[in-house]
């Protein structure tokens, strides 16, 4: 589960992690007086209008922008709520803004030079231990920085058993080439984001930019944090920051009625029992010419109630041209799993307007077929699966 800016932001802050302060908006009215607030409580006079939605590369979208007053705060937030913003991360019809965060100015001059510089903390898959990415080169896209010049990212692994060591902070701070206050700053800064993920069950955290200001505090100017969504259940609290306007609206609906359901490109809908044979019948419908329109794992129990919404979900994405369903009968019965997709077949009517496949396979396979065959409805009813991507390939055909 993706957070917003400013909830990561105030996730980090309640670890100590030193952030650039900012107050959320949802109307421009509210913008400046969120900007008053802010002078009132950090003496900043320029304020950051930060659109608030779950996609990167906002400033180059036009999606943050600087102002030196309280008309332009104004101004820029009520061109930016509302507007649907595009970055290199969205849809070419970008995503609606809904809030904006009002964030004091971090980049003022000083007796020393600001540095903008990468971090993320995340899981390396490979040895199974987390680890801290971090670059010189902050502020830009890491892709490119990770294409053109490797070199300049580094990482430190963390040993479970022991922790983020001292040593390692200093080793982070040291290749960051930072000295004096900023060192002692960034030892700081790196071991309350660490702990902040570990307490947090997250599975990304990622600071672009780390700032280092003109007065040599370290402090984040950006979040991205991804929960663990297996972990949620223990932070209720976190759980609770789930925007689903960010959401695709289908698989908000699939996860409410309890279904594994990801959205997808292709034409052909699926409906399977358990991720692995998900994972292989979405094969087999490459292998027979098509493109599977969504993963949907119905689970253990395949009853018509929920074969039903799992068809009607399916039916929402209107690129579907055909359906297989795919269900291996171990505990659950075929013959009752047939049952179940006749009498939504049946209730669905007119709704259901797609050719329909279904292999049935396992326990009373034959009774399944034959219970499909007599059943009277429009069913293209096989029990092998090169059948099924056979039939699939002749009903796309059409
Ligand atoms: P992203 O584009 O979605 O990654 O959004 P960021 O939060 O990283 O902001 C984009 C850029 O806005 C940063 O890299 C900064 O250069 C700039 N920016 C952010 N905060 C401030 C600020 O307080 N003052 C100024 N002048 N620029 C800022
Ligand atoms: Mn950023």
């Amino acid at each position: 589960m993706n957070l917003h800016e400013y909830q990561g932001k105030e996730l980090l802050a309640s670890f100590g992690v030193r952030i650039q302060r900012g107050i959320v908006a949802d109307t421009p009215e509210q913008a400046v007086a969120a900007a008053k607030q802010l002078s009132e409580e950090t003496g900043t006079s320029w304020w950051v209008i930060k659109a608030q939605v779950h996609a990167g590369g906002r400033g180059k979208g036009g999606g943050v922008k600087l102002a030196k007053s309280l008309d332009e705060v104004k101004e820029i937030a009520s061109q930016i709520i509302g507007m649907h913003l595009v970055t290199p991360q969205t849809s070419a019809a970008g995503k609606l803004v809904n809030q904006v965060l009002i964030a004091e100015d971090v980049y003022y001059p000083g007796e020393s030079e600001t540095s903008e510089f990468y971090m993320s903390v995340l899981m390396n898959r490979v040895s199974g231990r987390n680890m801290i990415m971090y670059s010189t080169e902050g502020g830009m896209d890491i892709e490119t920085v990770a294409e053109k010049t490797p070199h300049l990212i580094f990482t430190e692994e963390i040993d479970p058993t022991v922790g983020l060591l001292p040593f390692q902070m200093r080793r982070i701070a040291f290749n960051l080439g930072l000295s004096g206050l900023a060192f002692k700053e960034m030892t700081k800064f790196v071991n309350s984001l660490y702990t902040a993920y570990v307490k947090s069950d997250a599975s990304l955290f990622e600071i672009n930019p780390v700032l280092k200001t003109s007065d040599n505090k370290i402090l984040a100017v950006d979040s991205k944090v991804s929960l663990d969504e297996s972990a949620l259940y223990r932070h209720k609290d976190l759980a609770a920051l789930r925007d689903t306007r960010e959401e695709n609206a289908i698989e908000v609906e699939a996860k409410e009625a309890g279904l594994n359901y990801v959205d997808l490109d292709g034409n052909v809908g699926c409906m399977v029992n358990g991720a692995g044979l998900a994972m292989a019948t979405m094969d087999l419908i490459k292998m027979a010419g098509g493109e599977p329109a969504n993963f949907l794992d119905v689970g253990g129990t395949a009853d018509a109630e929920r074969v039903e919404k799992g068809f009607r979900i399916i039916l929402k994405d209107k690129n579907v041209a055909a359906i297989l369903v795919n269900i291996f009968g171990g505990i659950v019965r075929c013959d009752r799993v047939a049952q179940g997709i006749v009498d939504a077949f049946n209730n669905m009517g007119d709704d259901f307007n797609v050719p329909l496949i279904v292999r049935l396979q396992g326990t009373n396979a034959k009774e399944a077929k034959e219970l499909m065959d007599n059943s009277g409805i429009k069913v293209h009813s096989v029990t092998e699966f090169q059948e099924a991507a056979d039939k699939v390939k002749e009903v796309m055909a059409h």
